[in-house]
């Protein structure tokens, strides 16, 4: 299995949080009026808990994987919190992910078609991939730990949050408004997560998008008030040579930026050295995917074995 580490990972994200946080609000297109942009995510997005980033990077917990990729041909997921209709939105958007070939399958379902599950006190691990909706200090947010990184994390923890997607997507509930669905920040949040999750990396770890960056405004905004970060979850998420301290997998990137990844951060152009003209700035009239791209795509084909 080839390592290929698309720094391709959907720039789109971070735009997301960016805009919003400014106050930007969703442009129509083609006459007509698309879905606002959600409250503002930067405040949470990808904001790992301290202790469960502690428990994905302690090397003891090491159970001998060779990469971040899944070698298993099926990952297993389990909920805690929610509802049957909301896991069944999250299973059919995951699935954007497996649906082009490929080896890798999620499995949400027991036997009988029920939805898996997982508590807080669990000792043994009902799922590879656990997920949440907490939206207590600590683990609020939407975050992910990055692919096989998540055996490492406790049994009655999660290894992926959703925060108030728990309580905020009904509307899209059954296949309803799912027009609105595909374009809204939920969705492209959930794959961007998932992204993590099969071993994506974000796409602003790019040298060209690094060197763009005002990494330190930008450290010292995830820090301050109302955000309030630590430190080491700034530098996680947004220094490339951080995460691939922490992360061992081995950095390979495409020529250029993935405009339309959805692991690509939006961001406010004053964040940008080059501002508005910055290659890192997510392309779109939304300023952030709203699908899988063609790169993030292929990431998964040289990872995951799909014939596209
Ligand atoms: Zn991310």
């Amino acid at each position: 299995m080839r390592k290929l580490f698309c720094f391709y990972v959907v720039l789109h994200l971070l735009t997301l949080t960016v805009l919003q946080v400014f106050g930007l609000t969703t442009e129509s297109m083609e006459g007509q009026t698309l879905p606002q942009a959600p409250p503002p995510p930067m405040a949470h997005l990808d904001r790992i808990p301290l202790g469960t980033l502690s428990e994905m990077t302690d090397a003891s917990r090491s159970v001998g994987f060779p990469s971040v990729s899944w070698t298993t041909p099926v990952v297993t997921v389990a909920f805690n919190g929610g509802d049957p209709e909301l896991y069944a939105l999250i299973e059919a958007t995951a699935s954007e992910w497996t649906s082009n070939g490929g080896r890798l399958k999620f499995s949400f379902r027991l036997g009988d078609g029920s939805f898996r599950k997982w508590s807080d006190s669990d000792i043994a691990r009902s799922a590879d991939l656990r997920i949440g909706f907490f939206t207590d200090a600590d683990r609020d947010g939407y975050w992910s730990t990055v692919g096989t990184y998540a055996r490492r994390v406790n049994a009655g923890e999660a290894t992926m949050n959703f925060g108030d997607l728990g309580t905020t997507l009904s509307q899209y509930y059954k296949g309803n408004n799912h027009t609105a669905w595909l374009a809204s920040y939920a969705h492209t949040t959930i794959l961007h997560e998932f992204g993590h999750a099969i071993g994506l990396n974000h796409e602003h770890f790019h040298p060209s998008c690094q060197t763009d960056l005002k990494l330190a405004e930008i450290v010292s905004y995830l820090t301050g008030p109302p955000n309030n970060w630590q430190r080491e979850q700034a530098m996680y998420n947004m220094d490339a040579k951080t995460y691939f301290a922490t992360v061992s997998a081995k950095p390979s990137f495409t020529p250029t930026i993935d405009q339309a990844s959805v692991m690509l951060y939006s961001f406010s152009d004053d964040f940008y050295k080059s501002g508005r003209a910055s290659p890192c700035r997510p392309s779109g009239p939304l300023h952030y995917a709203t699908g899988l791209s063609i790169e993030d795509r292929h990431y998964y084909a040289a990872n995951y074995g799909s014939d596209h």
